[in-house]
């Protein structure tokens, strides 16, 4: 048996690795972590009886430790316990599924603790990039992406040499108001903006892929794992999801990856690397397709896109102020504070206000992190929503 934590176990993927886990069998779950739904953590713990588990407050965490005082089971709470988790050695894969900056510490403990990573948490790689690919050249060490655009360029990439790429080729949905005008998205509420056309995801990466920030997020963090110039990033809407991303080689030749939009197709890859078990998740039927569309992004509607090529292509510190503010944002929004359109408006107002930081390290990572959150609270406190 091999040995598995999961990092947000109770969120989209979290609990998606653990129905691959169910159907593939030969995983032993030791970590668990949520950082807040304690019913969930509760029922997973005692199906999968991990040794650890995680929960983000002191007091939830000693609840759920009363809740399974028999069980032997360890309840941790807090950044360090976090850590601890992920930095388990003789651990076989850490799964980081966790939402946000809060992503990168773990990492960076499973990382040095020799542990296998499978990365959906693309915000480590946005604040902490430079760190992480240091680290990884360092150490001859590679990280599995489940983001589904990157599973589909790392599986592209194997047998091909850097020097051959001429682009990649993000491929993006546009999202739920892909059709709309800057106009009509002024109205739009949050249960609009939480209806993805395509794929079922967590809260927080929908009304991101709505402003197209995830696209952009996803930019930088291509520009980390295959260390290409952002130059040589491309972003192409794709609606109909089915080619997760593209490679285009210096030949002309374009290679892409499809299937159905599954992230249990990707989870299931990152789980078997480097054999390919057989596919229990997003088989296609290429006769049953009405037809596959292309179209260029369009940087004036989603500013945010523009806005994550921009602070990719300054680096230092920039990437982080970008991805806080844009967290507070979307907190704002789904909190129904501000105007779906605002979000952009107060990560550009965050980034005009900061002067950036050179290849930041950890604690400077954080201290920056913090300030660009309280800055957004700020903007957002004095937003006149008329956009
Ligand atoms: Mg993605």
């Amino acid at each position: 048996m091999k040995k598995i934590v999961i990092l947000g176990s109770t969120g989209s993927i979290g609990t998606q690795t653990l129905e691959v886990i169910d159907k593939l069998g030969d995983w032993e779950v030791t970590g668990l972590t949520a950082s807040s739904n304690i019913d969930l953590l509760e029922k997973q713990a005692r199906i999968y009886k991990p040794g650890y588990l995680f929960l983000r407050n002191k007091e939830l965490a000693m609840e759920l430790q009363n809740r399974l005082n028999e069980s032997g089971i360890k309840v941790l709470y807090g950044v360090e316990g976090l850590e601890y988790i992920a930095g388990q050695l003789e651990v076989d894969l850490v799964i980081n599924a966790l939402v946000g900056a809060v992503g990168l510490r773990p990492t960076m403990a499973a990382l040095k603790a020799g542990n296998r990573l499978g990365l959906a948490n693309k915000e480590s790689l946005v604040t902490g990039g430079e760190i992480i690919q240091d680290y990884l050249n360092n150490n001859h060490d590679v990280i599995l992406p489940i983001d589904s655009e990157h599973n589909a360029i790392f599986q592209l990439l194997q047998g091909h040499e850097q020097d051959e790429v001429e682009n990649i080729i993000l491929t993006a949905s546009g999202g739920p108001f892909r059709n709309y005008s800057i106009e009509e998205m002024k109205g739009v509420t949050v249960k609009e903006a939480l209806k993805h056309p395509n794929w079922d995801m967590g809260g927080k990466i929908t009304i991101d892929s709505a402003t197209m920030m995830n696209k952009g997020l996803e930019v930088i963090e291509a520009h980390w794992l295959f260390k290409q110039p952002y130059d040589k990033i491309k972003v192409i809407v794709h609606p109909e999801s089915i080619i997760h991303s593209m490679v285009e080689l210096v030949d002309n030749s374009i290679i892409a990856e499809l299937g159905a939009p599954d992230m249990r197709a990707p989870i299931q890859h990152v789980l078997s690397f480097p054999e390919r078990g057989k596919g229990n998740y997003g088989k296609l039927d290429l006769t049953e397709l009405e037809g596959l569309s292309f179209e260029a992004p369009d940087f004036k509607r989603f500013p945010a896109l523009k806005l994550a090529y921009d602070a990719g292509r300054a680096g230092g510190s920039f990437p982080v102020v970008l991805n806080a503010a844009n967290e507070v944002a979307v907190e704002g929004f789904l909190n129904k504070c501000i105007s779906f359109n605002s979000i952009t408006k107060i990560i550009e107002r965050v980034m005009e206000e900061h002067n950036s930081s050179e290849r930041p390290k950890l604690d400077e990572i954080y201290q920056i992190d913090l300030w660009a959150r309280r800055m957004a609270e700020e903007v957002m406190d004095n937003v006149v929503d008329d956009y």
